[in-house]
């Protein structure tokens, strides 16, 4: 395979393609076939998104930190809305809803921002992606599964 590195998308184009939910490699969408299952590999660059074992550790870290500065800023502020008569059996039940809706809402956009973050602290190797794939702009040329 013919390696041109200077398709390697920069660190801010990674993320941003991550945050989206795309690939942080060569920029693909449609990469869950439900809302919590990923694809194995990418459909366009062939990046396989589990990169070494324990990689999605990191994604559960940012949706435990997300999560719970969502709690912690919703909280402050339903207390601080309310006070001093707030109703302690409605801030509960909003504020457990809260717990679990959103990390189920943020899993997979922490796996793809993950992703961009694990490229930018181990660029991709030669043998892991199509190279002729890769391209610095921000969005790839019609997906092929579209
Ligand atoms: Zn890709």
């Amino acid at each position: 395979m013919n390696v041109n590195r200077e398709n390697h998308p920069s660190n801010s184009t990674m993320f941003g393609r991550g945050l989206i939910r795309h690939c942080s490699a060569c920029g693909q969408g449609k990469l869950f076939r439900r809302w919590l299952t990923m694809v194995e590999r990418c459909p366009r660059c062939g990046l396989k998104f589990e990169r070494i074992e324990g990689h999605w550790i990191g994604a559960i870290g940012i949706n435990t930190i997300v999560s719970f500065a969502t709690l912690l800023v919703l909280l402050v502020t339903s207390i601080a809305v309310s006070y001093p008569d707030f109703d302690l059996v409605k801030l509960i039940v909003f504020n457990c809803a809260v717990v679990f809706v959103v990390p189920v809402f943020c899993y997979p956009f922490s796996k793809t921002v993950w992703t961009g973050i694990d490229l930018m602290m181990r660029p991709l190797q030669d043998d892991e992606v199509d190279w002729t794939q890769l391209s610095q702009s921000g969005n790839p040329d019609p997906e092929p599964n579209s």
